[in-house]
């Protein structure tokens, strides 16, 4: 087993492309990246567009901030000026939050997300001066894995000193990232280091004979995964990527922790494309050669398994990404393929609570933005109850930029409204920063649906 926690911050590499041009076409593709070896043609997909503006009433963006053009503007129209040579790219890319809500929204399957990743791509590339606070603050947010694995080193001192008034105050002032939000704590161990010394692999194929045996599984069942943890499970809230492991081995599932990095969701939301390729390239062989092997790639945050499922292939071109894409889930939705999930928690029961849950935008995307919901009014002793289908607004890094905060908070009020309403006072998401912003603008504790699952099955 590979040991990605105490990799170093990885090196940089070539910007990414994909695709061609129409065969027998006179259009001359655009050449999104300068030195690309091919070049990305999203003209056909623009053509899909017959100007409807469904999406456009789907931007949660668009709604709050009067200056925002919409995905329609941001996606086809764009591409469509794009064949005028010269062309730039309008600045007004970096204020989509990279929510996806437009491509779901689509009547037509206009790609507006590839297009808008694209183009956020070049215009960062191309167009954005690298010397600018808000590259230099972008840049670091984006990469948050690499602060984070630094910040693991010293949790106690880190904690300190990001909570630490004048610190936050500095951050805003220098770097432009709001102080208004108290930035999430580390863990004094993270997930990886749990997981290492529990026994690693071969713990969990222990584990998981023992769970085969005791529900009378054949020995050899083929029940393996791969975890794709991310980021925040590892470095701060490795109480979800415990949950997922206990939940997976009680149903006989082997687990490996394979070496990974960021999946690369902040990376596209902020035009970093070089950094989010040189991620997808570890994260891509860790798992291809396990999918070969017959695991399956879970992973427990829905922007993570978006990423991987999505991102990846429609945005480069790495040996084995669409296989991986092809055989990866998030958790909840893989155990409800495989497994009779709902047989067990009907089976089950907790002490009573009750939840505001929360659908992340990204799950929405990948269609299980009602599977909590459905699955946890089966279980004796919970309450669970939808709070809306807005956007909770934070949308990873775009709700901690000091001049978009007001509009992340604008974006999150419809949620923050129904969660007050709904009984209890505990929240539930499977998106980290969504739980963020459910815990800034509610104070109320959040929890994943693994730890619901943790309580009543292990
Ligand atoms: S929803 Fe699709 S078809 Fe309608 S305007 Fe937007 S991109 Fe065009
Ligand atoms: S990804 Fe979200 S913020 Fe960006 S244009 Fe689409 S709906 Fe609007």
């Amino acid at each position: 087993m590979s040991d990605a926690e105490n990799s170093p911050p990885t090196e940089p590499i070539d910007s990414p492309s994909q695709g061609g041009p129409e065969p027998g076409s006179d259009f001359e593709p655009v050449s999104v990246f300068g030195d690309s070896e091919t070049t990305m043609d999203l003209r056909p997909g623009a053509d899909n567009c017959y100007k409807c503006s469904v999406c456009d009433t789907s931007c949660p963006v668009a709604e709050v901030d009067d200056d925002f053009p919409g995905p329609k503007f941001q996606g086809p129209e764009q591409w469509r000026l794009k064949r005028k040579e010269g062309s730039e790219i309008d600045d007004s890319i970096m204020s989509c939050s990279n929510c996806m809500r437009c491509d779901d929204a689509c009547p037509s399957s206009v790609p507006l997300s590839q297009m808008h990743n694209t183009a956020r791509g070049e215009y960062v590339d191309e167009q954005m001066d690298k010397l600018s606070v808000e590259y230099v603050r972008n840049r670091i947010l984006a990469n948050y894995r690499t602060s984070a694995w630094f910040a693991s080193k010293v949790p106690r001192l880190a904690n300190a000193v990001m909570s630490f008034g004048p610190t936050r105050w500095v951050m805003e002032k220098a770097m432009g990232v709001t102080s208004e939000r108290e930035f999430p704590a580390f863990a004094t161990q993270t997930f990886r280091e749990w997981w290492r010394k529990r026994g690693g692999a071969d713990a969990s194929r222990r584990n998981a004979r023992e769970a085969r045996e005791r529900r009378g599984d054949p020995a050899d069942a083929d029940k393996k995964i791969a975890y794709f943890h991310g980021c925040y499970s590892n470095y701060n809230t490795p109480e979800v990527g415990k949950a997922l492991v206990h939940v997976f081995e009680s149903f006989g599932y082997e687990i490996v922790a394979p070496e990974q990095r960021c999946s690369g969701t902040p990376m596209f939301a902020n035009g970093m494309l070089a950094d989010a390729e040189r991620a997808a390239e570890v994260n891509v062989s860790s798992f291809a050669d396990l999918v070969e092997e017959g695991y399956d790639a879970v992973a427990s945050c829905t922007s993570c398994s978006m990423a991987l499922k999505q991102e990846y292939p429609e945005l480069f071109d790495i040996d084995g990404i669409d296989d991986v894409a092809e055989n990866t889930f998030e958790a909840l939705e893989y155990l409800r393929i495989q497994e009779d999930l709902e047989g067990a928690i009907a089976d089950a029961s907790v002490e009573e609570q009750a939840f505001a849950y929360h659908a992340p935008c990204h799950a929405r995307n990948q269609g299980l933005d009602r599977q909590a919901l459905e699955l946890f009014r089966e279980l004796d002793g919970v309450a669970m109850e939808d709070v809306g289908d807005s956007c909770s607004g934070i949308s990873g890094t775009y709700g901690w930029k000091e001049e978009k905060y007001e509009n992340s908070m604008k974006i999150g009020e419809d949620m923050f409204e129904h969660m007050h309403d709904a009984a209890g006072d505990v929240g539930m998401t499977e998106c980290p920063t969504c739980a963020m912003q459910m815990e800034h603008g509610t104070g109320y504790e959040i929890k994943h649906p693994l730890q619901l699952l943790e309580e009543a099955l292990c």
